[in-house]
């Protein structure tokens, strides 16, 4: 049987290391690789440590139901699930609030991006599927998604760039922030946040808080997870050129 996480930990840092022996403004081991899903228009999948994602894009194409048309620009739907295996406890099937809620927030994460004004009348519909959850799923998702996206030839302003941030507590009880959240760093975690940005475009495209934060811990997770980002914005550029210098796309 698996190991259950129900139990507070002594410690989610120890010495200046992690549970996992990262340091604070360490992520996880990350593989990113795009047309995963030969029969979509797009699609990605984003391996962050034991955080298993794939996204697919199908559009632009011709919106259902008619109703929800926007004469103007394009919609950009997501639907986020996570699979019932994709948990040490089966998840009940099917979308419930928290699902809702992170389709919602990833999509208007990613209409800010898209120039929906390219395809007015139609829908990009993105499907965020996780396959292996061990926290960030939300944010691994966005940056699966703004590849797959990419991978689609959907035009975007930028690439989106999506990483947690948190506050955990050490030996002594004090905190430190982190970055890239695992699953006892999100459970147990004095506060954490969901943060994407448009590189490029130097803004800021997801920010959701859990917890409690001063605004000097904000500031300086916010820093980390910037810097981190600045790699994660690589390795997205670097999976999205790799089919065509393999010349196998
Ligand atoms: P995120 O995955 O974006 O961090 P949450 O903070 O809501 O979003 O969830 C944190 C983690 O908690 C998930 O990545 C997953 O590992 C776990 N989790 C979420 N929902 C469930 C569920 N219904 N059953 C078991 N574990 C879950």
């Amino acid at each position: 049987m698996s190991k259950m996480s129900d139990d507070k930990p002594k410690f989610l840092i120890k010495s200046g290391k992690r549970l996992d022996g990262r340091k604070p403004d360490e992520v996880r081991p990350m593989e990113m690789t795009v047309g995963v899903i030969p029969n979509a228009d797009g699609s990605a999948m984003v391996v962050c440590g034991k955080t298993k994602v794939i996204a697919a894009v199908y559009g632009p194409r011709e919106l259902h139901p008619r109703h929800q048309v926007l004469n103007h620009k394009a919609r950009v739907r997501v639907k986020y699930n996570m699979l019932s295996f994709s948990v040490e406890d089966r998840k009940r099937p099917g979308p419930g609030r928290r699902e809702v809620e992170i389709s919602k927030v990833l999509s208007e994460a990613l209409e800010r991006v898209v120039l929906t004004d390219r395809f007015p009348m139609c829908a990009i519909d993105v499907f965020v599927t996780v396959i292996q959850a061990d926290a960030s799923t939300r944010v691994a998702g966005l940056n699966a998604a703004s590849m797959a996206l990419a991978d689609a030839g959907v035009p975007m302003r930028d690439l989106v760039v999506s990483l947690s941030f948190g506050k955990s507590y050490d030996e002594k009880g004090a905190g430190h922030m982190v970055v890239d959240l695992e699953k006892e760093e999100d459970n147990w975690g004095m506060g954490d946040v969901a943060y994407a940005v448009a590189p490029a475009l130097n803004e800021i495209l997801l920010l959701q808080m859990d917890g409690d934060l001063t605004p000097e811990e904000f500031a300086k997770g916010r820093q980390m997870a910037d810097e981190a980002a600045k790699a994660i914005y690589d390795m997205q550029k670097q999976a999205l050129k790799a089919p065509y210098q393999e010349g196998s796309k």
